[in-house]
């Protein structure tokens, strides 16, 4: 099967063709590891873990590496680490900045991992490649493309007239419209930091240019190096990267003469209600905080994948529940048809799993999830086992389902959950009811707080409750009420 991929370096769709079928080499730039994931930052990662999840199939489950780093050299981690050790905090400063990046780190994959999202083969710390980065600045620097000055390494950006090609810039527009800063050292206003001077209380390694740690964007040149080969198939990341980020790492990749990416992908922005996420609009909120408010992980997944990657993707309560609604629809019909954690291991063994040809032809025309949704659609009215086999393989295959036990999760003949847990979930749900309709708002809400609590996800649609089990379902908040 083809796949197409919109390559941003060409500015249209190409026929994807690996370099080496047999191990297919994906990069994409992670988070810098200072606070717990927004919402925004999901979007990079279910993106392309919805690739991944395609090339895997396509190329095979031991075929496909990723490779995701953690940017955890940062000055905001430094920041924080600063702060908590004037706050009293004990240990060195090295140690509270360690502390912090690997506390965030565990957030970050906890949060990202109740999204449906596999874990990326490769997750290497941009502080475990120092070695590597200085090694390709030391190159740079021979090859006449990087320079010393003042305890820095600078690229030089005007020795590689291919810059700007990637985001479809020229230099001189970039110096006219870029907030490049203005330093008395760099010999063109363009150029920019692969290594920088540390003060004592910076993080920093011993390097030809002095005791300092490296820029951003040559991390990612050297881990992709590293870990992927100088030549690898696909680079992602969130739009904001392209320039100038991506951009560097192009330039510098090239210069120390590697071929680097053949595919450069990246995903649009998201917003809130129509409006850019930020803190100052109060319509900021992290990943954690949606869980934790009883949105099952599936759910915002479902609400991702229902905008193509390469448009501007909007957040919104309605579509929370539109999603909700879906994601219990299908299962509903599932269940309905005596799909159940056993029949689909039976389905597994027999070999009798097997995808729709349609839907996957049109996910492999680039990552076309809206349109993969709408055959799903398609395939759950038709009721029948040649459409209910590919609706439940679509639902795992997205990413939508890693545990087959939903399924039972709202009726009364699962193996895992006792038989009282729907009854109480369905008599709690009827009292919110009735709350509701005598205007007793105080005891609905406390009903539905009780709900979230115990990791339910209750939503309203056309005036009826429905209910799935959240990633966080915990019993034993419900067991005084059997
Ligand atoms: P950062 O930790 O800020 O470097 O961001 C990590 C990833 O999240 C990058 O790939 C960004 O492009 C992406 N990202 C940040 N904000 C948003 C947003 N509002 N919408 C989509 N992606 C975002
Ligand atoms: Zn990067």
């Amino acid at each position: 099967m083809a796949i197409k991929l919109y390559n941003t370096k060409f500015r249209k769709r190409v026929e994807f063709i690996p370099i080496n079928e047999s191990d297919v080499r994906m990069y994409v730039c992670g988070p810098t590891v200072y606070d717990r994931a927004h919402l925004g930052n999901a979007r990079p990662v279910i993106v392309f873990d919805t690739l991944f999840r395609l090339l895997r199939y396509i190329y095979g489950l031991d075929h496909v590496t990723y490779a995701r780093n953690f940017t955890d050299v940062d000055d905001k981690i430094n920041a924080t680490a600063l702060a908590r050790q004037q706050a009293g905090a004990l240990g060195t400063l090295e140690d509270l900045i360690a502390e912090r990046s690997d506390e965030t780190i565990k957030w970050y994959l906890e949060d990202m991992a109740a999204l449906g999202a596999l874990e990326p083969t490769k997750m290497p710390r941009a502080t475990q490649y120092v070695t590597q980065m200085i090694e390709m600045i030391e190159d740079l620097i021979a090859k006449g493309n990087a320079y010393e000055i003042e305890g820095h390494a600078l690229f030089r950006v005007r020795s590689y007239p291919e810059y700007g090609s990637l985001s479809g810039r020229s230099v001189d527009d970039m110096i006219a419209g870029a907030r490049v800063e203005v330093v008395p050292y760099k010999e063109d206003p363009m150029d920019f930091v692969l290594w920088k001077p540390s003060s004592d209380d910076q993080p920093g390694w011993n390097s030809p240019w002095g005791h300092g740690r490296p820029g951003w964007h040559i991390e990612c040149s050297a881990m992709a190096l590293d870990l992927l080969g100088g030549e690898f198939d696909i680079h992602g990341g969130g739009n904001d990267l392209m320039f100038p980020h991506h951009e560097n790492e192009a330039a510098q990749s090239t210069c120390a003469g590697h071929e680097f990416a053949n595919v450069w992908m990246h995903n649009e922005m998201l917003q809130v209600e129509g409006k850019k996420m930020s803190k100052s609009l109060g319509n900021f909120f992290t990943v954690r905080d949606l869980l934790k408010q009883g949105v099952a992980g599936e759910v915002i997944r479902l609400v991702f994948l229902m905008t193509h990657y390469r448009k501007p993707m909007d957040w919104t309560d309605a579509k929370r529940v539109e999603a909700h609604k879906m994601l219990n629809d299908w299962f509903v019909v599932l269940r309905k048809h005596g799909y159940s954690p056993k029949t689909v291991d039976k389905l597994k063994a027999s070999g009798d799993w097997v995808a729709d040809i349609e839907l996957m032809g049109v996910l492999s025309n680039d990552l076309n999830t809206p349109g993969a949704l709408a055959r799903m659609h398609v395939l759950a009215k038709a009721r029948t086992a040649s459409g209910l086999v590919p609706l439940a393989h679509a639902l795992e295959m997205l990413g939508l389902v890693s545990d087959w036990n939903v399924l039972d999760a709202s009726s009364s003949q699962d193996d895992r959950m006792p038989d009282w847990v729907p009854v109480v979930i369905d008599r709690l749900i009827a009292e919110r009811g009735a709350a509701r309709a005598s205007k007793d708002w105080g005891e609905a809400d406390r009903l539905r707080d009780l709900l979230n609590t115990a990791g339910v996800q209750v939503t309203d649609v056309a005036g009826t409750a429905s209910w799935l089990l959240g990633s966080g379902f915990n019993p034993v908040v419900l067991e005084g009420l059997k």
